[in-house]
């Protein structure tokens, strides 16, 4: 190998005392060996409410290869992820989480992958996930199907947000205007070379998902009503089908109208036209909704995340 790549990684942390020990520990023995020029390795402190920020503040004060961006709040996975892409100074960033769900050891491939394949992306597919409710499985199966679905770039399923990225794709993330981000749907978008990387996805090591419902929903959320058009395309599909129903129900009613046939007062045509389009109406104001409040959201031009301390930047 000529020229040897000097690696960032990137791992977000919320609450993670219990698992950050043994992380810290695989991601430093993953970095053993000349496969590389050197490495930074980046923790973002996503607001944690226990002592995460103290072990990794031990961590920095005792190796200089780590650093910590600590977050004021918690901002969420997706703009820690962003603040350690943007903070990052390798020639390649690698992005895991924290619980050892993803493997460390793949680094030394990916990179692998990386010069090898010349791939810009190296991106990792889970092939087992272990250890996960069916409730999670289920729901990340039905996840990924419906946002291929919905957003204008199709994901391979089963991908999250491990992967190896190199200076272009970093650049051209910087360059991205968005707040609110959707990484992997931004990564897939850009372009580039992009290859997948296999591997059987291990159980939390320690801990507590720090992904409930709520978060799953908020990132479905902004993947399909602010990456991607496409509900707000639907919501005209459905507009002109009711119309289209409107039509001919009116034809109907000037139909029986002239024709003389004695009327019933029609109570229940009209309460159900009334329930369908009501419905339709309130579907179409909600996505709608949705895509105001992201435009403002955007227009209000506050930053993704606030950092509120760097250590060894
Ligand atoms: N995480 C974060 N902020 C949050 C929630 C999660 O930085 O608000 C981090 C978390 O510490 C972990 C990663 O995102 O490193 C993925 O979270 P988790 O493993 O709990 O999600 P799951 O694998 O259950 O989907
Ligand atoms: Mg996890």
């Amino acid at each position: 190998m000529s020229k040897l790549p000097y690696l960032s990684i990137i791992i977000p942390c919320f609450n993670e005392e219990e698992v950050l020990p043994q992380t810290f520990e695989r991601v430093m023995a993953a970095l053993q060996g000349d496969w590389h020029k050197g490495a930074e390795v980046i923790f973002i402190n996503d607001g944690s409410r226990d002592t995460t920020l103290s072990i990794l503040k031990g961590y920095a004060s005792s190796h200089k290869e780590v650093k910590v961006l600590n977050f004021s709040r918690n901002f969420g996975h997706q703009a820690a992820v962003s603040a350690g892409i943007h903070y990052c100074n390798g020639d390649l960033a690698i992005i895991i989480d924290a619980d050892l769900q993803d493997p460390p050891e793949l680094f030394k491939d990916m990179v692998a992958m990386h010069v090898e394949k010349g791939a810009n992306v190296v991106y990792g597919v889970r092939r087992e996930r272990k250890g996960e409710t069916w409730f999670k499985k289920l729901t990340a199966k039905w996840f990924y199907r419906i946002l291929n679905r919905m957003s204008d770039v199709s994901l391979d399923v089963d991908t999250g947000d491990f992967r190896l990225i190199d200076r272009k794709v970093i650049n051209a993330f910087k360059g991205l205007g968005e707040k609110n981000k959707y990484i992997r749907g931004l990564i897939a978008w850009m372009g580039f070379k992009q290859v997948p990387i296999y591997y059987d996805r291990d159980p939390r090591v320690a801990g507590e998902t720090k992904y409930p419902l709520s978060k799953m929903l908020k990132l479905a959320s902004i993947a399909m009503f602010y990456f991607s058009k496409k509900p707000l395309k639907m919501s005209i599909t459905l507009g002109v089908f009711s119309l289209l129903i409107g039509v001919i129900l009116t034809i109907y009613v000037l139909v029986i109208q002239f024709s003389g046939v004695a009327t019933t007062p029609g109570w229940a045509s009209t309460l159900i036209t009334i329930i369908f389009f009501g419905g339709v109406q309130l579907v179409t104001i909600g996505v709608t909704g949705e895509y105001i409040g992201n435009i403002l959201d955007e227009v209000k031009g506050r930053p993704q995340y606030i950092v509120e301390e760097e250590l060894g930047f």
